[in-house]
């Protein structure tokens, strides 16, 4: 399977990290390696500045490519919650320099993954969620703010990469993002309910 993650895709975070809002979804991948299903997490030694970043993840249930947005839906029935940790101080030299990010994005356990509801049960335009960080909020989304929507994504992404079944979606990230720390318990909630724990160690 493969994790494609979508970058830039809540105008306020875009903002507080001084990019530009896109006018096409930017994404990149990480590799099955990055996944984390377990609740402990070890802080990578190469870097200072390690950034949670909460997101929504579609898990895809249907193999495409090409897929047109109206049809979208049909590839995927669950949604989750997951975390795109980032090495903030790896990327931002790597934009530097207009290299690529994945030091910064791809590294071992750098995409916990919480547990998945069926989207049925959901309001797919209308789905909140939050990160906190030893019990205070420090993230808060809600996918109407997306700006490239989940079946704009899948349409957008399948004309590059083909989808197989189990690949995931991170959504994009709202802002709040920040650093974490050694001792850290991180919880997502989705629709107030805890979807992802994590420890950091
Ligand atoms: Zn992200």
């Amino acid at each position: 399977m493969k994790i494609i993650c979508i970058g830039r895709n809540y105008a306020e975070h875009a903002k507080e990290l001084k990019n530009e809002i896109p006018t096409e979804p930017v994404f990149f991948m990480k590799p099955d390696t990055s996944l984390l299903k377990e609740e402990d997490f070890y802080l990578p030694d190469f870097t200072k500045d390690l950034h949670h970043e909460i997101e929504l993840v579609i898990k895809i249930s249907k193999a495409g490519k090409h897929i047109q947005e109206q049809f979208a839906h049909k590839y995927y029935e669950e949604i989750g919650l997951g975390i795109d940790f980032t090495a903030r101080d790896l990327q931002s030299k790597a934009k530097e320099k207009g290299l690529p990010w994945e030091k910064s994005k791809a590294f071992d356990n750098s995409a916990p993954i919480g547990k998945f509801i069926s989207k049925d049960k959901l309001q797919l335009n209308n789905i909140a969620f939050e990160l906190k960080i030893n019990g205070q909020t420090k993230q808060k989304g809600n996918s109407k703010d997306l700006i490239f929507s989940f079946d704009k994504i899948i349409a957008y992404v399948s004309q590059f990469i083909t989808l197989k079944v189990g690949d995931l979606i991170y959504t994009g990230t709202p802002e709040g993002v920040g650093q974490v720390q050694i001792g850290d318990k991180l919880e997502g909630f989705l629709q107030g309910e805890s979807f992802l724990k994590l420890n950091v160690k």
